[in-house]
């Protein structure tokens, strides 16, 4: 037995690994027991290559359980299903026979082009058109330090939805008064602005969310956790779980931020954050644009070359509505349970998980793919 990877198209000889083995009539508790927790294969059978039900599987464990590890096809499958398998979240296939390993070469490389969204957006053609709109894209961002001018350059140069996440901190806040502002909404844009209710924020959170649109004259739509998640991992961890480990505390972002976001996520083509380089040292290099090759969309960061002075300065002078805790000491806000206030000369990111040292303290919203390599070698 040995596996073809479909994405580099190589040839795996004598797998060591055992994977969990899926049945085409796997249902949701199936999927979920076997992405929580499991790094191993997961293994999905194709009794044969016309039951397509295994496309689906995949495409589930990776958009709605998140599972990051090797999926792998097994069964009745023929090479010309490589791309489907591929592009549905599949890593490898199993082949009965290593000299059929060349067929399916073939059969991978042949097609230089989709257009469909995928789970991944693997093809060289697509990532090279999209990174190289990235880097045009950083470099307009560059030429102007004006917030509203950089909103109306993304805008421009995006087509389809873009999605802007909100915490309802100071920065995004500062965007979404340019994107108010800047006329997008008006000649069509499709800007999707929402936010990641955990279930878990301070009551002045939504406070801001309700003043926001009331005066942006827009609304802030309200993703939520998958709520069977949500239970299970309360009954497995306790309501407070997230402070025994750094484990449990990942976890319930995981749940409660991680999953949420990648599916308001779906379909995007770009996504505007508040990242700022002055956050953190985790932050510090920061680009305006960047090509997020995971999501297959472009990540821009309008003030991510701000400092707070001019953050402060911009919403002075726009009188833009603040989260009220900022004024009793709180920086970057997140969940209640999970911020405090900070004294003055910290770190803006000292108020979040302040249990836990400074490295390992990012929600996993904003580690791309290098960083999760950083974190497997650690
Ligand atoms: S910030 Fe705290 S409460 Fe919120 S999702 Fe993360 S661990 Fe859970």
């Amino acid at each position: 037995m040995a596996l073809v990877d479909l994405a580099t198209t190589m040839l795996i000889a004598d797998p060591e690994d055992v994977a969990t083995v899926l049945e085409p009539t796997a249902d949701d508790g199936a999927l979920a027991a076997a992405a929580g927790g499991n790094a191993g294969p997961i293994a999905i059978s194709f009794p044969s290559f016309t039951d397509g039900r295994g496309f689906s599987l995949a495409r589930l464990l990776r958009e709605r359980y998140g599972f990051k590890g090797e999926i792998r096809a097994v069964g009745h499958l023929i090479p010309d299903q490589g791309q489907f398998l591929l592009r549905s979240g599949f890593d490898t296939v199993e082949i009965a026979d290593p000299d059929t390993a060349d067929v399916w070469k073939f059969s991978l490389e042949r097609i230089g082009r989709n257009y469909q969204p995928a789970v991944r957006n693997t093809l060289p053609l697509r990532w090279n058109a999209s990174h190289k709109a990235s880097i045009a894209l950083n470099e307009a961002l560059g030429a102007t330090d004006d917030l509203v001018g950089r909103i109306k350059e993304v805008s421009k140069r995006i087509e389809g939805r873009i999605a802007f996440s909100t915490s309802l901190g100071l920065e995004d806040q500062a965007i979404l008064h340019a994107i108010a502002n800047s006329g997008v909404l008006k000649s069509g844009a499709e800007i999707d602005v929402f936010t990641l209710d955990t279930g878990r924020l301070f009551p002045e959170v939504l406070e801001t969310v309700e003043l926001s649109e009331l005066r942006f004259r827009t609304r802030i739509r309200l993703v939520v956790p998958d709520a069977a998640e949500v239970e299970e991992l309360v009954t497995r961890d306790g309501v407070f779980g997230f402070r025994q480990s750094v484990d449990n505390r990942k976890s319930c972002c995981e749940v409660r931020k991680v999953r949420p976001l990648n599916r308001a996520l779906q379909g995007a083509q770009g996504w505007i954050t508040g990242l700022r380089r002055e956050h953190s040292d985790a932050r510090a290099e920061v680009p305006l644009a960047e090509w997020d090759q995971d999501r297959g969309l472009i990540k821009v960061n309008p003030v991510a070359d701000w400092s707070t002075d001019r953050l402060m300065d911009y919403i002075a002078a726009h009188n833009v509505p603040v989260n009220p805790l900022h004024a009793r000491g709180f920086v970057s806000i997140g969940c209640a349970p999970c911020t405090r206030a900070v004294e003055p000369g910290e770190s803006p990111r000292a108020g979040r998980w302040w249990w836990e040292n400074e490295e390992k303290k990012e929600c996993g919203l904003h580690i791309n793919g290098n960083e999760k390599e950083k974190e497997k070698a650690a």
